[in-house]
């Protein structure tokens, strides 16, 4: 028998979620590491592959530790269905490539995910399918650029690293106009502070190696929407392409997501103190945090989201000099390109995650070198400040 928790509240859902209690009555969820599965006869074999009867038939397609995964973050994003993946690129390639077809074309906020902006800008391209990006946070060039037919919109919200807002009500009624499913990268919102789904989007995809795992061990990706286009659009695109993820790293995240709401609400609250404690230090010139009342979108951070996540963006005075003396500063705050962990890690977006790009795109997306992205941890908020202190007194 499983247990149905969807009429209870999210952290009941986070811990109970699809679980599929085998005959042994285990208390944590199985792992079923295996590739394959077997039949009691050629005929039950026959029905499977008719479609007759539901049974698993490879891990490629479906998996039992991968099912309760799935079940989970449906219930937590209010989707109809969700398939996960290897990585959070394999989700939103898969998402993407899977809907599009030559001559199709795809409008884009800027502030995308490197590997995000990389698919859209070069990959699609090469099958015919155009691109054309807009500022995020601008209504008039979403309106502009779908005065004209599209078929995917693509954005981030809030954006890596500047922590900009996208109106999601607002640029899907504009997609929906002009015929294009919207596409919601939702990995720095997390399922507990936007629903995407339920402001207009279509579909949602997730990095599950950041905060779903949270703890820096796997890779995981996830992509939601309703049971119409997963089982007819994205389905066949995985099982016949292979994005599979491992059993074992479903396990470890569905072990991750039973406390992501307790970190993402330890982790945010002290991200939202360390926002207030930097706008306070000499030496920083602009401190960027979706919730607070110098956030130029303060209002839409309201309007959609129930709090302000777990990233911090400062900009420090000196340019890279600056920058790199404050990293280097730091004793607890690890130097790394990674976010969404129960460490606290700094990022120098100029000089790494943001290079690729370019000087004139990152001035179009305001990543001056000064600027440094904060993921904020589990440590006591009063470490990571003193350390914040210690290496901004080297400017
Ligand atoms: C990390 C990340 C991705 C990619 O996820 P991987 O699991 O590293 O492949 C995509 N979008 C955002 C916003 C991310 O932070």
């Amino acid at each position: 028998m499983t247990f149905d928790p969807s009429h209870l509240r999210p952290a009941t859902r986070l811990v109970h979620g699809g679980v599929q209690r085998t005959h042994h009555g285990e208390t944590a969820e199985a792992l079923f590491l295996t590739s394959g599965y077997v039949y009691d006869d050629a005929e039950q074999a026959e029905a499977t592959f008719a479609g007759k009867i539901e049974h698993y038939q490879y891990s490629r397609f479906a998996n039992p530790t991968l099912s309760m995964l799935e079940q989970r973050l449906c219930l937590i994003e209010g989707a109809e269905e969700c398939r996960t993946m290897a990585t959070g690129m394999a989700a939103v390639n898969a998402a993407l490539l899977s809907h599009l077809k030559a001559g199709d074309r795809v409008v884009a906020s800027r502030a995308l995910f490197g590997s995000c902006h990389w698919i859209v800008s070069t990959l699609l391209p090469k099958f015919g399918i155009t691109a054309d990006f807009v500022d995020g946070g601008d209504l008039a060039q979403w309106q502009q650029a779908l005065s004209r037919s599209a078929n995917l919109v693509l954005l981030e919200t809030p954006s890596n690293p500047m922590l900009e807002l996208v109106d999601l009500p607002a640029v899907a009624a504009l997609a929906h106009a002009a015929g294009a499913i919207v596409v919601v990268d939702n990995v720095f919102a997390t399922p507990l502070l936007q629903q995407p789904l339920k402001l207009g989007a279509d579909v949602v995809v997730y990095s599950c190696t950041k905060h779903m795992d949270g703890q820096g061990r796997v890779l995981g990706g996830a992509v939601l929407g309703s049971k119409k286009w997963i089982d007819d659009v994205l389905q066949p695109f995985i099982r016949n392409t292979g994005p599979a993820l491992s059993p074992f790293n479903a396990w470890v995240i569905l072990k991750g997501i039973e406390t992501l709401a307790l970190r993402v609400d330890a982790a945010g609250r002290s991200a939202a103190a360390v926002a207030d404690f930097l706008a306070e230090q000499p030496g920083i010139t602009r401190v960027w945090y979706p919730m607070r009342a110098d956030h130029p979108q303060q209002d839409l951070a309201l309007k959609q989201m129930t709090g302000g996540g777990t990233v911090v963006t400062f900009e420090v005075a000196g340019g890279k000099d600056g920058a790199f003396k404050v990293m280097n500063g730091f004793q607890l705050i690890a130097v790394s390109n990674n976010l969404g962990d129960s460490k606290s890690l700094a990022t120098h977006p100029a000089t790494t995650t943001h290079m690729r790009i370019g000087e004139a795109e990152r001035a179009k997306l305001g990543i001056t070198d000064g600027v440094i992205r904060v993921s904020i941890g589990l440590e006591d908020v009063e470490d990571i400040k003193d350390d914040l202190r210690r290496a901004l007194n080297l400017l």
